[in-house]
């Protein structure tokens, strides 16, 4: 287990949380309130050791633009629905995390007057320097792109170590976990070998993004407890991907 003196491995990282962090185990596509305390606690603990943290949420657990174009939408304007959905969970989370007496900040990449500010990196930089915990929503702003590249994208901006990518599964397999036993975790991955054996981290364009920039990313349980914490102590944790 961990000590609470360990050393830390980052300073300023930039969580990636999926929608479907934010549902119950039913997977009912809503926002679910233990899941949001869940993660409110995990974050609490690495925000009490004095990392700049960074949270880029997605929305699958409301809308996705691709789902959307499927039963007719226009994929623009699915995406825009998408983006919107990401402020929503936005909203939720940053009072979730609030509530335990963490200093957060919403910004969002999309003006939504009166509501949350507009993304500005300055003053990303300075509030995460000041150790309020930032919530990033709206992805890019544009369609056709996925909260996975936001998260690349805010990560190389603000100068983040690493991107961690939490997930349902304990990191990138050899094959699907959920339906093959014999798959295996992999510890660690070079960029090469993630495109050459072609798996799923992340969209490609998030993905090279990271590789060119050189950004580490780090895919883990976001579920299991104190995850988020051994990874920051600098415990083997997922699969790290260089
Ligand atoms: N989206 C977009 N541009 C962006 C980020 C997101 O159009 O820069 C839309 C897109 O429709 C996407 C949805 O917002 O499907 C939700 O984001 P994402 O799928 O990344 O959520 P996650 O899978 O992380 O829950």
């Amino acid at each position: 287990m961990f000590k609470n003196n360990h050393p830390l491995k980052y300073k300023r990282v930039i969580l990636k949380l999926s929608g479907e962090s934010l549902m119950d185990h039913k997977k009912k596509k809503s926002i679910n309130y233990f899941s949001l305390h869940f993660l409110s606690k995990e974050i609490k603990k690495i925000v009490d050791l004095n990392i700049e943290l960074g949270i880029v949420i997605g929305a699958g657990n409301l809308f996705r633009g691709f789902q959307l174009q499927k039963i007719g939408l226009n994929r623009v304007v699915a995406d825009h629905i998408g983006m919107l959905s990401t402020i929503i969970n936005g909203l939720a989370l940053n009072n979730s995390v609030s509530q335990m007496k963490i200093k957060t900040f919403l910004m969002s990449s999309i003006p939504i007057n009166g509501i949350c500010e507009i993304y500005n990196w300055r003053k990303a930089d300075k509030l995460l320097s000041k150790k309020f915990v930032l919530i990033f929503s709206a992805g890019l702003a544009n369609p056709l792109f996925t909260t996975d590249s936001a998260a690349c994208l805010r990560a190389i901006e603000i100068n983040a170590d690493i991107v961690l990518k939490g997930t349902q599964v304990d990191g990138v397999y050899t094959k699907d976990p959920k339906k093959n036993i014999d798959a295996k975790l992999y510890s660690r991955l070079r960029y090469k070998e993630v495109l050459e054996k072609e798996l799923k981290i992340m969209d490609l364009s998030a993905f090279t993004l990271a590789r060119d920039y050189n950004l580490p990313i780090r895919v883990f349980n976001i579920k299991k407890s104190n995850s988020l914490l051994r990874i920051i102590q600098g415990y083997n944790e997922g699969t790290l991907i260089y």
